[in-house]
């Protein structure tokens, strides 16, 4: 299936790693033209995708600092006028416990993960909407069931949830399209990470896998980017307001099924 992606203008941020790196990877197979807005070098990653295109760009910024966006994106418009589609995408849980968790905090945490999703689709939505294209955010399944210690992670995931169905509504007569998808257990550099915090790391995936319903293992990255290469594409002209779990039944399913 040809998804009609070739040369078209993609911004995709936190896109050097991890979901957003596959996403970057899937999108240049394409031939779209990854745009990517990270702040921190990943030269390995970058030798990859050389290998797939040249046509590519890199700005390094980063995105909690929301009131200089408006700066970056009139660089990259300069550069890329025009835009087909934006990946919200770049995060991290920070598990702030409610209870140790001013709302100082919460706001600094609000603009690591959140308020530049908000930004960035204000500034870009008219590029985007001359070239008819849309918007795809990257949730998470904490903003739907929550997780017990991680209060500002979740709320903004949850609130861009609220976005994605706000904006969906709200360009819907502009005939852009807003979607998101919403992961579980993914395995990327951030992850791996956070394993690092148990006593037994192993054992904690173990634990987690053997929770997930299809499969009994964790989403790869390849099966959320190869997904969101589609809703992206043209050939998911009709799509919106949607938010897909990409995670091998783990929020849906009746996990009683699965107990052997
Ligand atoms: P990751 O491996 O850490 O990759 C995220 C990338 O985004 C990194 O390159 C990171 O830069 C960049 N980034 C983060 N905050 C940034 C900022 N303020 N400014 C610029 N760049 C920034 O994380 P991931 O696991 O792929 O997560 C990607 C998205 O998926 C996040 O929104 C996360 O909430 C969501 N998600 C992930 C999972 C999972 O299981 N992995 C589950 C549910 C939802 P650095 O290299 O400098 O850190």
């Amino acid at each position: 299936m040809d998804l009609q992606l070739q040369n078209k203008n993609i911004i995709i941020t936190g896109g050097l790693k991890g979901i957003g790196g596959g996403i970057t990877l899937s999108l240049a197979k394409e031939g779209a033209i990854p745009i990517i807005i990270s702040r921190t070098e990943n030269k390995a990653f970058e030798e990859k995708l050389q290998k797939i295109t040249k046509n590519y760009a890199i700005y390094y910024f980063d995105l909690k600092n929301h009131q200089e966006i408006e700066k970056l994106t009139k660089n990259i418009l300069q550069k890329f006028p025009n835009i087909y589609a934006l990946v919200n995408n770049a995060g991290m849980n920070d598990n702030l416990d409610i209870l140790q968790t001013p709302v100082k905090k919460l706001i600094e945490s609000y603009e690591n993960n959140l308020f530049h999703y908000y930004e960035l689709t204000r500034i870009l939505f008219p590029s985007i909407q001359k070239n008819q294209g849309n918007i795809l955010n990257i949730v998470s399944k904490t903003g739907i069931t929550g997780q017990g210690k991680t209060s500002a992670y979740a709320s903004a995931k949850a609130a861009q949830i609220g976005f994605t169905r706000e904006w969906a509504c709200a360009f819907a007569k502009d005939n852009v399209r807003v979607n998101a998808i919403a992961p579980a257990e993914v395995m990327t550099p951030l992850y791996e990470k956070w394993l690092q915090n148990f006593k037994d790391p192993k054992a904690q995936y173990n634990n987690i896998a053997s929770k997930i319903p299809l499969g009994k293992r964790f989403t790869t990255i390849e099966e959320i980017a190869d997904f969101a290469t589609f809703i992206i594409s043209p050939k998911s002209s009709h799509t919106t307001g949607q938010i897909f779990h990409i995670d091998g039944g783990y929020v849906h399913l009746d996990r009683a099924l699965n107990w052997d």
